[in-house]
């Protein structure tokens, strides 16, 4: 069945775009599944299940995490995670970069945005994301690298919201590509999940986070 759903939701995505199998609450044996279809991007939202989950299984998964990231907790996912896609401080990016540091690794960072209107979903504004590039303590952190940007929008029905939150995620990607701290790394947006990847596409999205449309609903 998951392999099913990988092949259903692969066709609707076209090629520059990027799936990370959202695997949060479902259990090794699932993740197991869609691996032996090749599928190696996972992302996960909390750091305890993640560790156990990567402990657990084959140790050539990309892992990302998708989820609010505290200080410190950095330690216990450094030495693997791909990807963190939810950087949204400066203190947070500087101790990754310090647990990068300790395992002699360059780790790979999105900056997470507030678009939705939501007040419950964490992010930065352009201007905290401004002042994180323009911090004088920037340029000394060697071991993380900020390949884009990520957002959520509101869950909603309202298409022309969800598009118009999106394409503001894009306008922000676009506006700090000039920026003279990005590099040549600043090549993603990470956007779109099961009910509105779709749209974030025609937006602009080259990554989406798939969860309930691979592995099924989660009860939660
Ligand atoms: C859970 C989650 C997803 C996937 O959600 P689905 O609706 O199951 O596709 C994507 N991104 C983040 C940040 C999540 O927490």
């Amino acid at each position: 069945m998951i392999e099913e759903n990988l092949i259903q939701v692969k066709k609707s995505i076209p090629n520059n775009v990027h799936l990370i199998a959202v695997s949060k609450t479902k259990p090794i044996s699932l993740i197991r599944e869609a691996y032996n279809t090749g599928h190696l991007d996972f992302g996960e939202n909390k750091v305890q299940e993640l560790v156990n989950k990567q402990a657990e299984l084959p140790k050539d998964i990309r892992w990302h995490m998708i989820g609010h990231l505290q200080s410190n907790k950095v330690k216990y996912i450094a030495p693997f995670i791909h990807m963190i896609h939810g950087v949204e401080s400066f203190k947070l990016l500087k101790e990754i970069n310090k647990q990068g540091k300790k395992h002699n690794r360059v780790i790979k960072c999105l900056l997470q945005f507030h678009i939705a209107q939501e007040t419950t979903k964490f992010g930065l504004s352009y201007q905290d994301a401004i002042a994180i590039l323009e911090n004088e303590l920037y340029p000394e952190l060697q071991n993380i690298s900020i390949c884009g940007v990520m957002g959520m929008a509101t869950f909603s029905n309202d298409e022309a919201l969800v598009l118009k939150e999106f394409d503001s995620l894009k306008e922000i990607f676009t506006k700090l590509v000039a920026h003279s701290s990005i590099t040549n790394d600043f090549k993603i947006i990470s956007m779109g999940m099961s009910n509105d990847y779709e749209l974030a596409i025609q937006k602009g999205s080259n990554m989406v986070r798939i969860g309930s449309k691979i592995f099924g609903a989660r009860i939660n």
